[in-house]
């Protein structure tokens, strides 16, 4: 499929570039062509008016030479003496006559007096020749003596062209004239030589031949008929012969000489254009294909080669626009991976990540988008009839198929999923909401203990607008110093009447308009970023009190978020200080969530602390399954069995074997164990049958304000068993 960005760069390319070169090699040929045509025809029609001038000139000389002729041979004395009398056959022949033989001067030979009636003496051919002149010259010769001057004495002859009887022929006339000065005429009747040489096909040829005019051919002037050629004139001026030739066409010659260099050169010209597109099409392909990678690589990851988040929103954007109905989306954090990273290095983590993928894409089916999101973060949209029903299906397969640790090249890796599923309710428009939906439904499934899928309900929504408006307020109270502070009593196992400690444990303030548990702000300031400072709060007010209550033990609780700020150990042992506390009645308890991020980082954490004199609870051991491995790589002083563990230990004989176990564990590893949750007797002697050294619970107290713990300690006097060895 080619995008519209990919036919916009062609259309524009082609109207650019290829539109313009096009119509540039069009034109240029077209020129090319035009300008060799024109410089032909002009140079034909040049080549015919000069053939056309050369014509005139030649009639016009044949005119003038026959025209000297008849003067040489008219001004003379003894044609004077012979010609202006009756004449003498026999001379005339000898001098006039026999020329015409040949005809090389002329072919007929006449002598006329004014009248132009007929000829006074003549031949033609050799033969004597007297015609009727108006007849054998059409009625033209009488223009022409009009032109000589009346004196007769001096005139020179004119010659013109004439149609005769013979055919058109060149004539010329002069007065018969004396040279001799003794000599007269008779001024009053003079007498002319006419002379006239037939234009006949021969002597055209000669003409032609010795002017370079081919096939040079003269037509008696016809009124009646359109002229062909150039239109000839007799001395009067009035048209008498058209005369033709065949012209040369040097324009023509040329044309066919430059023709096929001029092929020659366009087929080159073409050649190199095809070159050219060939050259243009070969980049246009490639700048296609950059773009067709570019775009492919904008919307994959370049680990796995799935889709990446934005071809997931490009996908949503689709089904919100062209209506699809049915969408859902799963949403999977893996759970572990950072520790694989960790153990390990990061190749093998790219591995895994890179098995994941693969099992991913073989756990949907045909028509679901997976995509990975970044880091261990991974995505199904499913759409379809029952999408969101295929969703669930593919979180359970997803945390089947992760149930089996993965081996990579020999390192085991073995990671969960916490999955979040959201689907739209046959409303298109909720599918561009889907992934911040399912992205807060993944985190109740961590929330709720990991390897877990979790489904979106609305009312998640309301939650985090409430746990905004908490985050609000909580800023507010500590910023006001108004957080508050229960403690609850430690007894100790074998004097449960005597206090041995406290665990603060943080209130919100009562005067508030709202009632928030623990559980709940707490989550809030770790999730919005306020724990540092609430942890501190608690801490300062709890050491406040505590500092009064010698003998007690501290307990503080500290959130794992809390560990992860460089400066928590400063600041803790600062706010002790301040608040004249002794550090080594302090205990901080951390659920086991923190240690597993990084537990030589952890480690340092905790000599740090004990260092300081401080010691460290594990809180809510038995809450999770992992447990006991944390507990071979950390040193706790103690460790506190969860309120789920200690109540079940009465009903089931299996969680009263784990309790029991535990202790012994404990015992080995010198960490006293405290029981929490206890709210009975019967709990209470059970728990100091299996060995646990202090308790907690409602059964002895309830957590209460720091005044009450004052009139406690007073009622129930601290033993030294159990905190302050
Ligand atoms: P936790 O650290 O496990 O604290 C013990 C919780 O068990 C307290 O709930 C306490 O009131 C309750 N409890 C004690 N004895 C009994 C009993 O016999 N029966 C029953 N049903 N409950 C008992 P609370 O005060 O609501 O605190 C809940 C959790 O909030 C705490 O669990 C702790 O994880 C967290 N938390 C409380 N204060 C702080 C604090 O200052 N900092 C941090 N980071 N977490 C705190
Ligand atoms: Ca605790
Ligand atoms: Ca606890």
């Amino acid at each position: 499929m080619i995008s519209t960005y990919a036919r916009n760069f062609v259309v524009r390319f082609f109207l650019s570039v290829g539109l313009p070169v096009l119509f540039a090699a069009l034109a240029v040929g077209a020129l090319t062509v035009n300008l060799i045509t024109r410089v032909s025809t002009g140079a034909n029609i040049e080549d015919h008016d000069r053939t056309s001038q050369v014509v005139a000139s030649a009639l016009s000389s044949a005119q003038a030479q026959l025209a000297n002729t008849a003067t040489d041979n008219a001004h003379w004395d003894d044609a004077v003496r012979h010609l202006y009398q009756d004449p003498d056959e026999a001379w005339v022949n000898e001098c006039y006559g026999v020329p015409t033989t040949d005809g090389v001067n002329y072919d007929v030979f006449m002598v006329a007096d004014r009248s132009m009636a007929a000829a006074v003496t003549g031949f033609r051919k050799g033969e004597l020749f007297k015609p009727s002149l108006d007849e054998y010259f059409a009625g033209k010769l009488n223009n022409l003596l009009d032109a000589l001057p009346d004196d007769n004495k001096t005139s020179d002859a004119k010659g013109t062209i004439i149609n005769t009887t013979d055919g058109l022929a060149v004539v010329a006339v002069s007065p018969i004239l004396p040279t001799s000065e003794d000599l007269q005429i008779p001024v009053s009747k003079p007498r002319y030589l006419i002379l006239a040489k037939l234009l006949t096909a021969d002597r055209l040829e000669a003409i032609g031949t010795q002017y370079v005019v081919n096939d040079l051919v003269l037509t008696p002037w016809d009124a009646k008929s359109a002229p062909a050629g150039d239109v000839v004139k007799d001395f009067n001026g009035d048209p008498v012969a058209t005369v033709q030739w065949t012209d040369r066409l040097p324009g023509d010659q040329a044309h066919a000489a430059v023709i096929p260099t001029t092929i020659l050169t366009l087929s080159f010209l073409a050649f190199v254009l095809l070159g050219i597109s060939g050259l243009c099409g070969r980049l246009i392909r490639d700048v296609l294909k950059r773009e067709a990678q570019a775009r492919h690589d904008a919307l994959h990851d370049p680990l796995t080669g799935l889709p990446n988040r934005a071809a997931v929103s490009a996908r949503l954007l689709d089904f919100s626009k062209g209506g699809t109905k049915n969408v859902a989306l799963a949403f999977a954090d893996l759970d572990g991976f950072k520790e694989v990273n960790d153990t390990y290095d990061h190749a093998t983590g790219d591995e895994l990540i890179c098995r994941v993928a693969e099992g991913l894409g073989r756990l949907v089916d045909g028509n679901a988008l997976v995509a990975r999101l970044g880091g261990d973060e991974f995505v199904a949209v499913i759409h379809g009839p029952e999408a969101a029903e295929r969703a669930r299906l593919f979180a359970d397969n997803l945390i089947a198929f992760l149930s089996v640790p993965f081996d990579l090249d020999g390192k085991m890796g073995s990671v969960g999923a916490s999955i979040g599923i959201a689907s739209t309710n046959n409303a298109p428009a909720e599918a561009l909401d889907l992934m911040r939906r399912a992205d807060i439904a993944m985190y109740k499934a961590k929330d709720s203990g990991k390897n877990r899928y979790c489904e979106f309900v609305p009312a998640f929504d309301a939650e985090r607008q409430e746990d905004l408006a908490i985050a609000t307020e909580l800023r507010q109270i500590l910023d006001e110093g108004r957080i508050e502070v229960a403690f609850q009593p430690v007894v100790a196992s074998a004097a449960p009447n005597k206090i041995v400690g406290v665990e603060a444990l943080a209130r919100w303030p009562s005067s508030s308009s709202r009632r928030v548990f623990p559980d709940r702000f707490v989550h809030v300031a770790e999730t919005q970023g306020i724990i540092d400072d609430l942890g501190d709060a608690i801490l300062a007010k709890a050491c406040a009190h505590a500092a009064g209550w010698p003998g007690l033990t501290l307990a503080v609780n500290v959130s794992s978020v809390q560990l992860r700020n460089p400066s928590f150990v400063s600041r803790t042992l600062q706010t002790i200080a301040e608040n004249g506390m002794d550090p080594g009645r302090v205990e901080i308890e951390l659920t086991e969530g923190v240690l597993v991020d990084d537990v030589e980082k952890t480690k340092g954490i905790f000599d740090r602390l004990r260092t300081a004199g401080i010691k460290i609870a594990l809180d809510d051991f038995g809450s999770g399954f992992a447990s006991i491995g944390y507990l071979r790589q950390l040193d706790f002083d103690r460790i506190k069995l969860d309120r789920s563990l200690v109540e079940r230990v009465l009903v089931s004989p299996g969680h009263l074997s784990i309790l029991q176990g535990t202790n012994l564990m404990a015992a080995g590893l010198s960490a006293k164990v405290t029981a929490e949750g206890v709210e009975n007797k019967d709990l209470l002697q059970l728990l100091q049958l299996s060995g646990c050294s202090e308790m907690q619970g409602y059964y002895f107290s309830k957590p209460v304000p720091a005044a009450e713990i004052a009139r406690l300690v007073s009622e129930w006097p601290p033993v030294e068993s159990g905190a302050a060895a």
